[in-house]
């Protein structure tokens, strides 16, 4: 078959030496310990401001003025982050952006989550993102993030993580009763209403009515220091309760929850810490919300990117409003986002010239949106041209993508928020398998070579 040939043709692994074959594999270790212990917005915020700092990167509010080669680091309301390197060339000429998403999709807790029924306590949960919803039941959940009291004190919580640690998991109808269930389309079989959350079952002593609810108030205050009331000033999220693993004889996949987009977080992390003396000035920028279209104030759409080049060039000496919008309209960015692989499955809804294959290399993607390319930022060919060449120039070994056929359905990433600046765009990650679900897949190759594109990019673009 020729379409196979073809496709072996562009196979990323057939283009390395065996020493960088190891390198794949060698980088693929970090990133497996980071998707296992990193599974929420939050957590990875805090991963790269602690590992910037590690790396010598300054807080932005301890830097008086900007010189060349600084490394400058900075969150924002614990849910975003972005470590910037200081160019050689002058902040007006703009900057190069390499901007992804920490957020997943998941079950966040209601603001009244706790009650019992049955002989049970369960969590109300509203699912975040895009999800199957029926992928979430019959399987092992953990619960992540912060309560915050009404004194200020923030509890972080991690449960279910460790080996011999409790989980939480939402049970699924028996087959033996579900004739009618069965026959429901699959967007309706589970609905959101019963995504609810089993945490107990076990009555305090001699507490009347409804002991099992009251018996894990007890727990949560005591082990936790949390009271009911609490839930409501909280940001609580269930997420798969399992580790990364490598996929495959070869070993040469990753499935794990929350690769998209943390696949591109943490490689455009990883690179940026390679980067030295850069040219232009790089921003390396992780936020929130993507999942549920950038709103907030932790997404893309409100004025994160904008409020950091006023800053700097505040800090530059430059203060005029117009040296902020000429910045922006001189930068190039990457949205770092995910692209669907073809999945032999469901050879269907994929056109095989156009969209990206799992192990070919990083995505390039020129346009992403549904049905006409409705919300899609469609890359300019004059900037394509030059990211080509740099790829083909630093080895990347890359492969365009399509979020599969035109009529099936469609997708945006945040390479709409930036473009609007007249900044150039163009969405560059990494292509999964199952995207969305509790358990995606990408090849290390095409992991590998979107940490040498971003590095590229921000080293030498
Ligand atoms: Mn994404
Ligand atoms: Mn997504």
């Amino acid at each position: 078959m020729a379409e196979i040939k073809e496709s072996m043709k562009r196979n990323a692994w057939l283009k390395m030496e065996s020493d960088e074959i190891q390198a794949v594999y060698e980088f693929n270790r970090g990133y497996l310990e980071f998707l296992s212990q990193i599974k929420t917005e939050r957590e990875a915020a805090d991963y790269f401001y602690s590992k910037a700092r590690e790396h010598g990167f300054v807080p932005l509010s301890e830097v008086q003025s900007i010189t060349a080669g600084q490394k400058i680091v900075l969150a924002d309301k614990g849910k975003v982050c972005a470590l910037l390197i200081i160019g050689q060339e002058p902040l007006i000429n703009g900057i190069n952006l390499v901007a992804s998403h920490i957020d997943s999709p998941r079950l966040d807790l209601k603001a009244r989550p706790l009650y019992e029924a049955d002989g049970q306590a369960l969590f109300k949960t509203h699912y975040y993102g895009g999800i199957k919803k029926y992928q979430w039941v019959a399987v092992p959940l953990a619960l992540h993030g912060v309560v915050v009291k009404k004194d200020g004190k923030t509890i972080k919580v991690a449960i279910g993580e460790k080996e011999d640690d409790l989980a939480f998991t939402i049970a699924d109808l028996l087959p033996h009763l579900a004739k009618d269930q069965m026959e429901l389309k699959m967007s309706e079989a589970i609905k959101g209403e019963s995504l609810n959350i089993l945490v107990g079952s076990r009555p305090l002593q001699d507490s009347g009515e409804e002991g099992i609810k009251k018996y894990i108030l007890d727990l949560l205050k005591s082990k936790y220091e949390i009271e009911e009331d609490d839930f409501t000033s909280a940001e609580l999220q269930m997420v798969p309760a399992y580790a990364a693993r490598e996929i495959g004889f070869d070993r040469s996949m990753i499935g794990a929850y929350g690769q998209d987009d943390r696949v591109c977080a943490y490689t455009s992390f990883q690179a940026i810490l390679e980067v030295e003396k850069p040219q232009r000035t790089i921003l390396c920028l992780f936020v929130d919300k993507e999942e549920i279209g950038s709103a907030g104030n932790t997404g893309l759409q409100s004025l994160i990117i904008e409020n950091i080049m006023a800053e700097l060039l505040h800090k530059a000496g430059v203060h005029d409003y117009f040296s902020i919008r000429r910045s922006l309209a001189n930068s190039y960015a990457l949205s770092a986002d995910v692209n669907a692989a073809v999945d032999p499955n469901y050879p269907e809804v994929f056109e095989k010239m156009n969209c990206s294959f799992l192990g070919n290399g990083v995505v390039m993607t020129k346009y992403t949106g549904s049905r006409g390319k409705s919300d899609s930022n469609d890359a300019n060919p004059e900037f394509l041209g030059r990211i080509r060449k740099l790829f083909d120039e630093h080895k990347v070994a890359w492969q365009i993508g399509e979020l599969g056929k035109v009529d099936i359905g469609g997708g945006g990433t945040v390479a709409q928020y930036m473009a609007r600046y007249g900044m150039e765009v163009v969405d560059l990650g990494v292509a999964l398998l199952g995207m969305h679900s509790p358990f995606e897949v990408a090849s290390k190759a095409d992991v590998y070579m979107a940490y040498r594109a971003y590095k590229a990019f921000m080293q030498d673009f």
